[in-house]
This record gives C-alpha cells, sequence and structure tokens, in this order.
C-alpha cells in the first residue's frame, strides 16, 4: 500500500483518536457566539475579584433571572429557581425538575476562590518611613510572581462595635494601588543564587500602602499612624480591628483580550472562574429542567476545600437533605442517585515547558472542555477517579450535543499534581467526573484561557443540566 492510500487514511480517521482543534470543530458562527459569550466572562472577572464578591455577583445575576432565596420550609415545584449562600462566600443556584429528587439531582460544582495574598491578623507596620502590610498566601503560587505588579485589596472588616465594613480599593483607575518590591537586578547577586521557590520568601511578601509622615509629626511610627489616620477616616477602624478582617490583596489587572486574533483572554482568578461563569450562566439560562439542577460556586478549594464555606463542609449535603424533605423524601437517597460535573481548570499543554508534559495526555488550549479522568499525584493519591460508565455516559451526550472536548491529565506521572473537589461529592455518594478549561500559566497572576474552551464548557454544563 502506498502512504496516501486514501482507504488506509480513512481506516486511520475511523480507529484513532486525537481531539480536534476548535477551528476545526466549530462554525464561524459558534466562534461568533464564543467571543460573545466571553464579554460577559470579562465583565464578571472584572467586578468580581473574590470568593465573597463572585458570591454576590452570582445571586445579583440570579434574582436578576428569576431566583429567589431557598426556604427550607417552602414547598418547590418543577421549573422553580432559588439560590442558597453560605456565609457569603459560597452560593448554590437549584432549579426544581421535573421528575422528584428521588430519581437524583444534576450537580455542577466549581470554586470562586483564586490563590492570592491574604493580610495578616497584625499586618500593619513602617519601616525606614515605609508602610506596609504583612501577608500570607492562600493557595499554591511562584511567590516571585506576585512582586512588581500592581496590587487591589478586598474583603470585609469586623469593627469592635460590630459593623461589618466592605473594603474594595485599587481596582478603579481613580483609585490608588499597592505593590510589593523586589531587589534591582544590579544589587541581586545574592539572591539570584536562590532557589526559584526561595526567589522571593513569604516573609518578604510585604505589601507598600505609605510613605508620608503624619503632618505635623516627626516622632516614631510617623508613616504607620498617617496611614492608620487614612484608614480610620475612611472606614472607621482601628488597628485591632484588623484581627477581625478578612483581607485579600489581587492583581489589579484587568481581563484583556490576548493575541492578534484576540483568541485568548490573560486575567488574574481563571482558575476558576473560568469554570464558575459558564456552570453560572448555564444554570441561569436552564428552563424545566427533568432533574433537579444543582449548580455550587465553592469556596476553599485552594487549600483543600477546608472549612464550612468548602466542599469538606457540609454545606452541599444539608442544602440537599433540606431540598429532600421539602419533597417529603430523604437525602441520601437523592444523593446516591446524583451525578456531578466536577468543574475546575486542567494544565494546558505549554510547548516551552514539554518536558513535564505528557503530549498524549495533556489538554490544549482551543480542543475545547477537558474531561480529566483522575487528578491526583504519585499514584492518582487522593483523586476521585471516575467511572469508565460515568465517563463514558458523559462524553456520549458530549458527541451527541457537539460539544468540543478532549481528555487530560495534569502532566506527566510523578511530575507533580493536583486535586478537585470531586472526591468530596463522591464521597456523598454520586457519580463524579472532573471537567473544566486548560489554563496555561495556572496560579499566577495573569492566567490564559481561550475563549472557545470557555463556550465549550458553557455548553457542556449547560446540555448536562439539561439532559433527558
Ligand atoms: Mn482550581
Ligand atoms: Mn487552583
Amino acid at each position: 500500500m502506498s502512504k496516501e492510500d486514501p482507504a488506509v487514511e480513512q481506516l486511520k480517521k475511523d480507529l484513532f483518536y486525537e481531539a480536534k482543534h476548535a477551528s476545526d470543530l466549530m462554525s464561524d458562527d459558534e466562534l461568533r457566539a464564543a467571543d460573545e459569550f466571553c464579554e460577559g466572562y470579562k465583565a464578571f472577572l472584572n467586578k468580581a475579584r473574590t470568593e465573597r464578591e463572585c458570591a454576590a455577583e452570582a445571586i445579583r445575576l440570579a434574582e436578576e433571572n428569576g431566583f429567589t432565596e431557598f426556604d427550607p420550609d417552602q414547598s418547590y415545584f418543577p421549573g422553580d429557581k432559588i439560590w442558597y449562600c453560605e456565609r457569603g462566600k459560597a452560593v448554590i443556584l437549584c432549579v426544581i425538575g421535573r421528575l422528584k429528587c428521588t430519581e437524583g439531582v444534576r450537580i455542577a460544582a466549581a470554586h470562586i476562590d483564586s490563590p492570592r495574598l491574604d493580610l495578616k491578623p497584625n499586618p500593619l507596620y513602617e519601616s525606614s518611613d515605609i508602610g506596609y502590610f504583612k501577608t500570607h498566601y492562600y493557595g499554591g503560587i511562584k511567590k516571585y510572581q506576585w512582586t512588581c505588579i500592581p496590587l487591589s485589596l478586598h474583603g470585609v472588616v469586623v469593627r469592635s462595635d460590630g459593623a461589618e465594613i466592605t473594603v474594595s480599593i485599587g481596582d478603579e483607575p481613580d483609585e490608588p494601588k499597592f505593590v510589593i518590591s523586589d531587589l534591582l537586578p544590579h544589587l541581586a547577586a545574592s539572591q539570584m543564587k536562590r532557589t526559584l521557590s526561595e526567589g522571593v520568601k513569604g516573609e518578604e511578601l510585604n505589601i507598600i500602602i505609605g510613605s508620608r509622615k503624619y503632618s505635623g509629626y516627626d516622632g516614631k511610627d510617623a508613616v504607620k499612624l498617617a496611614v492608620m489616620s487614612i484608614l480610620n477616616e475612611k472606614y472607621g477602624i482601628t488597628e485591632k480591628d484588623f484581627v477581625s478582617a478578612e483581607l485579600e490583596a489581587v492583581p489589579a489587572f484587568k481581563a484583556d483580550d490576548i493575541g492578534f486574533d484576540r483568541s485568548l483572554i490573560g486575567a488574574y482568578g481563571h482558575d476558576d472562574r473560568v469554570d464558575a461563569y459558564p456552570e453560572l450562566i448555564a444554570a441561569l439560562d436552564v428552563e424545566m429542567p427533568e432533574k433537579t439542577v444543582v449548580a455550587v460556586l465553592t469556596d476553599k478549594e485552594e487549600i483543600g476545600s477546608e472549612g464550612n464555606t468548602g466542599l469538606q463542609g457540609a454545606y452541599l449535603k444539608y442544602f440537599i437533605w433540606d431540598l429532600a424533605r421539602t419533597d417529603g423524601l430523604d437525602g441520601f437517597d437523592v444523593l446516591a442517585m446524583s451525578e456531578c460535573l466536577s468543574a475546575d481548570v486542567n494544565a494546558a499543554y505549554d510547548p516551552t515547558f514539554p518536558e513535564v508534559f505528557d503530549k498524549q495526555n495533556s489538554s490544549y488550549l482551543n480542543r475545547g472542555v477537558t474531561v480529566t479522568k483522575y487528578t491526583g499525584s504519585r499514584g492518582k493519591s487522593s483523586s476521585n477517579d471516575a467511572s469508565a460508565e460515568f465517563v463514558g455516559k458523559v462524553t456520549r451526550l458530549f458527541d451527541s450535543k457537539s460539544v468540543c472536548w478532549q481528555t487530560g491529565e495534569l502532566g506527566k506521572v510523578d511530575e507533580g499534581g493536583g486535586g478537585t473537589v470531586a472526591k468530596y461529592i463522591a464521597d456523598l455518594g454520586a457519580d463524579v467526573v472532573d471537567i473544566g478549561v486548560p489554563v496555561l500559566s495556572m496560579h499566577s497572576p495573569y492566567e490564559l484561557v481561550a475563549k472557545s474552551d470557555i463556550y465549550s464548557a458553557y455548553r457542556a454544563i449547560y446540555e448536562f443540566f439539561m439532559q433527558q
């Protein structure tokens, strides 16, 4: 047989598998729809910089779309739309299905917390006439990436009088920003000999917040006093109130189109708002589903899903138990029959660093939403490891609805690894598989994703919610 035998080429097409590029799979109209969808995503990113702000924005959009707050003492009927919020940091959107929830519910879960720098409980100090905030980083970061970039500050301070003050400063054009300094190369000879992980140390991530002395005062801590008086004037707080605060420094970059073709988006917080937003919009678009739809936007994934707003907490389980009770049913009957897409990002293949990826088991930009059978590290440790049956069911659905999808595992065997919320929902008895958008430069202050993949994630989650 010659090399170009058309019969052989056809046979290879029939027998071999490789995920196709979105440009080959999606029509021009669909790519335009993806671009349009991503305008909404960029606006969401620019507005919602933290888990609290994401939760508030999700509730605002939900109410705009006919959702009302969940009341466990009320009865709900097919088509009803409800939202539930866990302590301001995690949200569940729910659309009641035609079938009783003993038939199971359809869950999608993405996280809305992202790696960042949290202020320490006693953060304020001055050194050589410069005012600083001390930080403790949240989630896995490469610390050197967080110096010399503009930062904004978000969160809440609970004052000694009990008042809760909301803080958001540094993202509007007329607002001041904050920054962490790094050494000039001229004097970095010793620093350059440090390993990359120690290049900038945790205790060196100190944020510059001021440099003028309190007017007319030349004594000790004059800069600290000047900063504290501004904060007192603006927010009515004293230094002690930082103890009862959650203030997060995040990159002050806006979301931008990247590339001459505008096919990519560069932004802070794609992990995991790039899955949370498609999930949110899919839940808003659902009308009268067969099975009840439960869209979870959770907190604390980046530090192991711990705490009462993370998915190791009980709030999802209790929500479903409450929901079951409104139907006169038991919650555990519902969970065992339920199915879940755990929506989180995967590492996109990076041609500049090919050595850490298994080329034929990596996800790629622009090949659609990634179906990830297992996560974990060192022999799949701490992974959900979805069943062949459930992966088969989900991928058949995606194929039947022409959803652009690919498969991928996070890096080569023993190169590292990572986890998602999948295993915590599987612990409740549901069938779970990971899906999500591939990301370049994950956990950096400016992550990169492809618009076609974001739209594919939206379509995947919507079709999962609406399947018969
Ligand atoms: Mn994630
Ligand atoms: Mn992450």
